[in-house]
């Protein structure tokens, strides 16, 4: 049972792990709720900060990862096109058309890997910047706004889809609320790339888990995700990990977590506080599958 409270805004929590400060990166404080093991970001960083932090271009073009190293999502949009494809392979198990809300869209992508022929896609992205790029550089049609502000009709969208976006969102339950009303009784709700703090590198790596990022409200598990979605009126159909058609499953990457795996484990015993950061690793991100229930949400 999961107390009145506990809308993804659990009020009894216990301590779960201090994030430090790395590389000029703020830290974060995550805590547990005490109900139902949801691992949220307590305090959160300040509206200027959430502010500053999506509408810096930067954020597209020139990222840094947790071990500093440069990325630049526009530029690896190219090799990103294989995982949607894989993605739309998966939904399509499901359903084969009809309408689609792209929500977090980006530059578009997965509407590019989408056959127009069968699918009518709406997508929504909260920075103008990314969705003016994919207009102009993909001719994709993506709406700058923000999809808890869009005027949608209820029962309307066949699937709705959310990767890489629901722990960076400020009000999860009522996205996944929104989620529920605008799909059809049946209709899919896929949250892909969702991180897991369940994974064997989150609790093994802990601070040093590469996914910890002040911008990160929200860290689910296929336990608490679940949860959460069963109250909305959904029930979940399939949980994947998606890491081995990812360009992360390699032999390169595979030996230097085992090896990175190790050093973490010979500190611990040695009582060494250095940080080992973890690398892309099976478990670290679940792709959940969902149907909207024919119930009402609660
Ligand atoms: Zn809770």
């Amino acid at each position: 049972m999961i107390p009145s409270h506990c809308r993804l805004e659990c009020a009894t929590t216990k301590p779960y792990l201090v994030v430090p400060e790395n590389q000029g990166m703020a830290g974060s404080v995550l805590v547990q709720c005490a109900a139902c093991s949801l691992v949220i970001e307590s305090p959160r960083p300040s509206r200027e900060k959430i502010d500053a932090f999506y509408s810096n271009e930067a954020l597209w073009t020139n990222s840094r990862d947790a071990e500093g190293n440069q990325r630049s999502y526009v530029n690896e949009l190219l090799a990103k096109r294989p995982q949607f494809d894989d993605l739309v392979q998966r939904i399509e198990r499901f359903r084969r058309g009809g309408r689609l809300l792209d929500v977090a869209a980006g530059a578009g992508l997965l509407e590019k890997s989408l056959d127009p022929a069968r699918w009518q896609v709406v997508g929504v992205e909260s920075s103008r910047y990314i969705a003016e790029f994919g207009a102009r550089e993909l001719n994709t049609r993506v709406t700058a706004g923000y999809f808890e502000d869009m005027a949608l009709e209820p029962a309307s969208f066949d699937v709705v889809v959310m990767k890489y976006a629901l722990d960076h969102m400020e009000r999860p339950w009522d996205v996944l609320v929104k989620a529920r009303e605008i799909l059809k009784p049946g209709g899919l709700l896929v949250i892909a790339d969702l991180i897991n703090i369940d994974s064997f590198s989150a609790r093994f790596f802990a601070e040093g888990h590469r996914l910890f990022h002040p911008m990160h409200f929200t860290y689910f598990s296929a336990k608490t995700i679940g949860t959460h979605l069963q109250r909305i009126g959904f029930e979940v159909i399939q949980v994947e990990r998606p890491f081995m058609k990812t360009p992360y499953c390699n032999a390169k990457n595979l030996r230097t977590f085992a090896g990175r795996v190790v050093r973490r484990a010979l500190n611990k015993f040695r009582g060494n506080n250095e940080k080992v950061f973890s690398t892309a690793f099976y478990g670290n991100m679940i792709d959940v599958f969902a149907v909207a229930s024919s119930g009402n949400p609660s």
